[in-house]
């Protein structure tokens, strides 16, 4: 195991902004072999002492180089080999490795900064711009007036973190996102452990009902829409005082599930829209000012310290330069199979997890497939597998790597011309669909035709 950072945790180990947390519940975005014994909701620190143990009691650590950032990575059909090239990033060495078959579980998302769009004036503001993903150690937010610009998980998590401190905090939204919101427990877990049920069950159990009640939500999200919606709008309006007008700042455009549903622990962002500590513009940026922002409806707003919650930029396959016997790959240009390996390109597997389900399921899916397939590669003798569309495939329409209509997350709608293509049949597609692909990939059929083995 390679890995650019200087110790385990990726996605938790670099967000160290106030409050950082998880939005899936850790029965299902943990380990399936290891107990989750804490409220389902965890804070970053929670979730990488958590994978420390498993580093420890799997004794995995012998078998990681930190500080090893890959730059290239060059396939050799001569040699059936991968060479990758890293860079120590305390040495500044640079070494090479050699491996049969390359599993990238790269993320999905630049670490080194987030993205922030380009808005006019931005050089002529007073105070400090930050991003929260690179959230400096030196903030200090004391008594200042805070402008949080976005509408995603990162504001509802930040926000009510900072806004005790603060003098105020204003989001500042172009869109409203929905949000739900609940209690950070789970009941059916606190009853089995008041009954004294063994903490391997309980997993499994809470992990199986969590997984129950989200295929339920998310086939009613996509069968009766406005019932969520309504649902989803009742439970903020009762979080917030008479009369505040959730139609304009809670109320989205598009349906439930075609962007992830952003959970609030406790309702505890409502909370600080009620104590009045924060509150809701929705708005476009016209211009940042000395002082602040004026939106295009004229309003000014007043900042010491702006935070940019605009999201991520994507990375593909870890930003690394990918050559193929001397030539650029170009995976754009290459239809992915199953959402896990590409056409053309052998050898070569990729993570790409769940957005609607917690990520990590895909992860624990594809590693059972992975072993599978190279004890399969082992039983025929053979030193290479690469997708390719069969005959029967010719005809087959392929399109965007994502339906945008299914799910349309602005930093997955930046980046589409960059991603794999996806064909119309199960094989040449990545669903998104837990539910489907729990039974589909323990049973695809490696044997048909659609991985060429040599
Ligand atoms: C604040 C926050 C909260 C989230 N909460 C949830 C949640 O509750 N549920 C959920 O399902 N998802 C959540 N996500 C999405 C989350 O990123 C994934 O679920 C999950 O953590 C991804 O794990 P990963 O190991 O695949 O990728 P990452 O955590 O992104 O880790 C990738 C690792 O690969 C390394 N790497 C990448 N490129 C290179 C290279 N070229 N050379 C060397 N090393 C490299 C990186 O340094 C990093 O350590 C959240 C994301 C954020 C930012």
């Amino acid at each position: 195991m390679l890995e650019g950072l200087e110790s385990f945790g990726g996605t938790w180990l670099m967000h160290k902004y106030p409050g950082v947390r998880s939005d899936s519940d850790l029965y299902t975005f943990g380990y399936r072999f290891k107990p989750w014994t804490s409220a389902p909701i965890a804070s970053a620190g929670e979730i990488l002492k958590y994978m420390g143990e498993v580093i420890d009691e799997n004794d995995l650590a012998r078998h990681i180089r930190y500080h090893h950032r890959i730059s290239a990575a060059a396939w050799s059909s001569a040699d059936n080999l991968w060479t990758l090239t890293a860079t120590n990033s305390e040495t500044g060495e640079t070494s090479r490795f050699t491996c049969n078959f390359l599993w990238m579980c790269q993320g999905y998302y630049r670490h080194s900064e987030g993205y922030t769009p380009e808005w006019p004036g931005m050089d002529r503001f007073q105070g400090r711009i930050v991003h929260p993903q690179t959230w400096p150690d030196d903030l200090d937010l004391t008594g200042k007036k805070v402008i949080c610009i976005g509408s995603g998980a990162t504001t509802a998590t930040v926000v009510p973190a900072i806004a005790g401190q603060c003098e105020h905090v204003t989001v500042l939204q172009r869109s409203p996102t929905y949000f739900w919101t609940g209690r950070n427990a789970n009941e059916l877990a606190d009853t089995l452990r008041e009954l004294e049920i063994d903490e391997t069950w309980i997993h499994e159990i809470v992990r199986r009902k969590v997984l129950h009640d989200q295929q339920m939500v998310t086939q009613l999200a996509f069968d009766e829409p406005e019932m969520i919606k309504t649902e989803l709008l009742n439970i903020v309006r009762s979080l917030l005082p008479e009369g505040y007008d959730v139609d304009k700042h809670f109320t989205p455009k598009y349906r439930p599930w075609q962007q992830r549903l952003a959970f609030v622990p406790d309702g505890d962002l409502f909370a600080g829209i009620s104590a009045g500590k924060a509150s809701m513009v929705t708005d476009e940026i016209d211009t940042f000012t000395e002082t602040g922002i004026r939106t295009k409806s004229g309003e000014e707003l007043e900042a010491d310290v702006i935070l940019t919650a605009t999201g991520f930029n994507l990375s593909v396959l870890g930003d690394i330069e990918f050559t193929l016997d001397g030539t650029p790959l170009n995976l754009a240009d290459t239809v992915t199979y199953r959402g896990m390996m590409f056409t053309g390109v052998p050898n070569l597997l990729w993570v790409f997890g769940y957005f609607r389900a917690s990520w990590t399921l895909r992860a624990d899916l594809i590693s059972d497939l992975v072993c599978r397939l190279l004890h399969h590669m082992d039983e025929l003798g053979a030193q290479r597998v690469t997708p390719a569309l069969r005959s029967q495939d010719a005809d087959m329409a392929i399109g965007p790597w994502m339906d945008p209509s299914n799910f349309n997350p602005n930093y997955l709608m930046r980046s589409m011309h960059l991603l794999p293509k996806a064909g119309n049949k199960p094989e040449w597609r990545h669903t998104q669909d837990y539910w489907y692909e729990k039974e589909a990939l323990p049973a695809a059929d490696l044997d048909d035709g659609c991985l060429v083995y040599e």
